[in-house]
């Protein structure tokens, strides 16, 4: 069965919706506004009850802002890996180091609109381990994989298709930097390329990121 990908922001952070058999989100956004979500998947000819799982790409804030209303929506499980479930559950606020200049001034942003957003904690119904796990049980052809750097527990929804939502591995775009590579801040940049260099053996084809548009893979495969 095709699959069929769409994107949408929910504040400053894309979610995408992904249709096979079933249907999944990855991601939460950064601003509580459920009422503009469901706008958006009804647009789609999507109910939000048909939503089965709702896979976090880390746990930071902006991921993470809409999730308790979007868990409320769908019915969805939440699935994020093991070392940020806390993040998830208790809505911590952690933030990685800065890489760039343009991170600097991310962070500094990031933080004034943190604690200007408020959020409560969401169960988290899956502790993904390192080994990731397949998501055909959802309806979905392809896996949860372990692609840290950005953050430890950082993973990516790699589709059968070459298509990988890679959350903050890597960012596109002004003002978070110039064009698609290196995200502006994260914990460990050479973790971040052994991460890329995984998912291009793994068949990645097509870079799906949180912020900013989706781009070719081979872009990072210039980049390693
Ligand atoms: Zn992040």
């Amino acid at each position: 069965m095709a699959i069929e990908v769409r994107r949408f922001p929910i504040g400053l952070t894309n979610s995408y919706l992904i249709k096979g058999q079933g249907l999944i989100l990855v991601d939460a956004g950064s601003r509580r506004n459920p009422d503009v979500v469901e706008e958006k998947l009804r647009a789609l000819s999507v109910n939000p009850k048909d939503i089965a799982l709702i896979v976090l790409t880390h746990g930071h804030w902006d991921h993470i802002a809409c999730l308790s209303d979007l868990k409320k929506m769908t019915g969805g499980k939440v699935a994020v890996n093991h070392r940020e479930k806390e993040w998830v559950e208790k809505a911590l606020k952690p933030l990685p180091r800065v890489l760039t200049p343009w991170g600097a001034l991310a962070k500094i942003l990031s933080r004034l609109v943190a604690t200007a957003t408020r959020f409560s904690g969401t169960p988290v119904d899956f502790s993904l381990q390192d080994d990731g796990v397949s998501l055909e049980a959802f309806g979905i052809s392809g896996k949860v994989v372990h692609t840290p750097g950005h953050t430890q527990g950082s993973m990516t929804v790699l589709l059968d298709t070459g298509d990988a939502f890679v959350g903050d591995l890597a960012m596109n775009g002004f003002p978070l930097g110039f064009g698609p590579g290196m995200p502006c801040i994260a914990e460990d940049p050479n973790t971040v390329k052994t991460s890329w260099r995984l998912l291009l053996e793994r068949g990645a084809k097509k870079i799906y990121p949180a912020h900013g548009k989706p781009f070719p893979a081979d872009v990072l495969e210039k980049k390693l």
